[in-house]
């Protein structure tokens, strides 16, 4: 049997392990690095394409012919992600992204899959045997898309996925299960080169479980490295070695000026002070600055602000304290910057754990899940949440959640609907994803009909299903009771849903809260006013003859109102108005009531 290896792909780094003689192993290339950067160099054909550490040293040569951060846009559609990753892009409007590099258009999961092509080289050369399987890790916050795409990805490489694991579950187990007490609960804190994650996981009787998890995935080191690069573009232009025009078309110049903020940013969190230098920079004169670690901190404190309302977010879904907290532990190369530390230490009142290697928490982590896949290591199940809620279309527009926001996965869940309309012989099951009470509010992962036997209003049983696997796919399954007729679908084309997005979501359900109870309070009014008058209409039909005339005045007259009110759009007028009516109604119920008893 083949070995399987754990992968951290990652948007600026990618690691590859195996577990050796019980232990989880990083691979190194034929440069002794374990690092390999997630670039990749298309030059013109025939030679083929170059993955990681010369690529990227051919970035600086050929910027436009260079692919990085390719992760940034795997599963994403053109006119959602407007992120750089060196070459132009392309593809229709409303499909996905592509990029347009070496004489033809890649998907991002192509370019991906050259990156995990050397990475299974590299294991391969390591371990002196073929490799075909794979455990590759994902942001928690990947949706459906972006982690079938990666799936895709791994295919393309040659490898069978046998799993696609939350980053922050595999930096958790690296960790070590063993380090913790009983009941535990741990903080994992990554901040990498394009994504922020932090997640609050629990270990009980051997088990992770993941309590919470938030996270950006556009917030990372490459907002800071811009930040830098502009500040050297600004001392560029004050000493009128480049201009706009410049700036713009040389992107050869734009490559040099990245290497060295990112090299100084780099040595800044091991030093005070670094000078930068570019050489002959307008083919003469040279650039030379001084850039401070206090200079580079009040960029940061700027661009990372937002990771401190990420974590307090992420502690309240967990219902806990920082100092509930058995660690905090920090990934992604990111939280090398003391900045990131101090950051970490104020908002959780303590010293966070560096006792893992940041870059290699999660390749580790991944490596010993290959291992619990392979029977290797034993003791340890992992489980993850889901992000967001998901549920269904019910009647009058109105989300019906069955899976909420936060459950471990793998999860099924399932409920039971009836037809709103006598008759009614299809059912639509209408799949959503969101936290607002509003369907127009949330996202559409599909839809699909579901036949089923015509029966009396509310008579009919369509049982509803939903079941998130391991990988954090959705099955949905919709069954009529009657007739055991079914039907099951794979949300494969989920709505690409941004972290971005998934914040404004969860925003948006705070402070629409009141707003969202009302419109559903008015709804369900609306459709209990709409049976009332239905009711009354009938009531009337067989026995309004028999009413005083004064009692069925007021009776109509009051329709008309609940009528009105339903049409308006309060909950509070309409419910006032149903209430005088059934109140109304009462001389009508008992003559029904006789009527039904028959003659005395
Ligand atoms: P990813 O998970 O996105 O692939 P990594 O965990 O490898 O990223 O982290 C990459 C980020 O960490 C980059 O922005 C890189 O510049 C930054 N980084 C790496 N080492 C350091 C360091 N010593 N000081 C500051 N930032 C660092
Ligand atoms: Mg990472």
């Amino acid at each position: 049997m083949s070995a399987i290896v754990g992968i951290d792909l990652g948007t600026t780094n990618s690691l590859v392990g195996c577990m050796e003689a019980g232990f989880p192993i990083l691979c190194a290339d034929a440069d002794g690095e374990r690092l390999t950067p997630s670039v990749v160099h298309f030059p013109a054909s025939p030679a083929s394409p170059v993955v990681g550490r010369a690529a990227q040293r051919l970035r600086a040569l050929a910027p436009e012919a260079t692919v990085f951060s390719v992760k940034r846009l795997i599963g994403r559609r053109v006119g959602e992600e407007e992120a750089e990753v060196g070459c132009a892009l392309a593809g229709r409007p409303g499909g996905p992204v592509k990029l347009a590099v070496g004489g033809r258009e890649w998907l991002p999961e192509e370019v991906s899959a050259l990156v995990l092509g050397k990475l299974k080289a590299d294991a391969e050369r390591a371990l002196g045997c073929e490799v075909s399987r794979a455990v590759i890790t994902v942001p928690a916050y990947f949706n459906d898309a972006q982690r079938q795409a990666t799936l895709r990805a791994g295919e393309l490489a040659g490898l069978k996925v046998e799993r696609i694991l939350n980053e922050p579950t595999a930096a958790a187990l690296a960790y070590g299960v063993d380090r913790l007490g009983e009941r535990a609960k741990i903080a994992v804190f990554d901040l990498g080169g394009g994504t922020f994650d932090l997640s609050v996981l629990e270990l009980s009787a051997g088990v992770f479980q993941v309590l919470s998890t938030q996270g950006n995935t556009r917030l990372g080191g490459d907002d800071l490295d811009r930040r830098v690069e502009q500040w050297i573009v600004e001392g560029l232009k004050a000493d009128g070695l480049a201009d706009d025009a410049r700036w713009a078309g040389d992107g050869e110049l734009r490559a040099r000026v990245r290497e060295r903020a990112v090299e100084a940013k780099h040595r800044l969190s091991a030093v005070e002070e670094v000078g930068v230098e570019l050489p002959f920079v307008d083919g003469t004169r040279s650039f030379s600055r001084v850039l401070s670690r206090a200079e580079l901190e009040a960029m940061a404190a700027r661009v990372f602000e937002p990771v401190r309302e990420h974590c307090l977010r992420a502690l309240s879904d967990a219902r806990l304290r920082p100092d509930e907290l058995g660690a905090v532990i920090l990934v992604g190369g990111m939280t090398r910057m003391p900045l990131v530390r101090r950051m970490v230490a104020e908002i959780f009142g303590r010293e966070a754990d560096t006792s893992q290697n940041p870059d290699e928490a999660v390749a580790l982590g991944a490596t010993l899940q290959a291992g619990i896949l392979s029977g290797s290591v034993r003791n340890v199940v992992l489980l993850d949440v889901t992000p967001l809620s998901l549920g269904i279309e019910t009647f009058g527009g109105l989300m019906n959640v069955i899976i909420p926001r936060n459950s471990t996965i793998p999860t099924k869940a399932g409920e039971m609907f009836t037809n709103a309309v006598a008759g009614q012989r299809l059912m639509r099951i209408h799949v959503l994803q969101g936290e607002r009470e509003m369907v127009r509010d949330n996202w559409s992962l599909g839809q699909f009909d579901l036949e089923f036997e015509p029966s009396p209003k509310a008579q009919a049983r369509v049982g509803v299903q939903f079941e998130i696997d391991a990988n954090g796919i959705l099955h949905v399954l919709a069954r009529d009771t009657k007739t055991g007729r079914e039907q099951r679908v794979q949300m494969a084309s989920a709505v690409d849903v941004s972290d971005e997005a998934v914040e404004k979501m969860l925003e948006d359900s705070l402070e629409h809260a009141f707003e969202d109870m009302n419109e559903r309070a008015f709804t369900e009014a609306q459709m209990k006013s709409r049976d009332l008058l239905a009711a009354v209409r009938l009531g009337l039909e067989k026995a309004g003859a028999l009413l005083r005339e004064d009692e069925g005045e007021r009776i109509a007259q009051l329709m008309r109102a609940v009528e009105e009110s339903a049409g308006a759009g309060a909950s509070g007028p309409l419910k006032k108005a149903m209430a005088a009516l059934d109140d109304a109604t009462q001389p009508l119920a008992a003559l029904l009531v006789e009527q039904a008893m028959g003659p005395r």
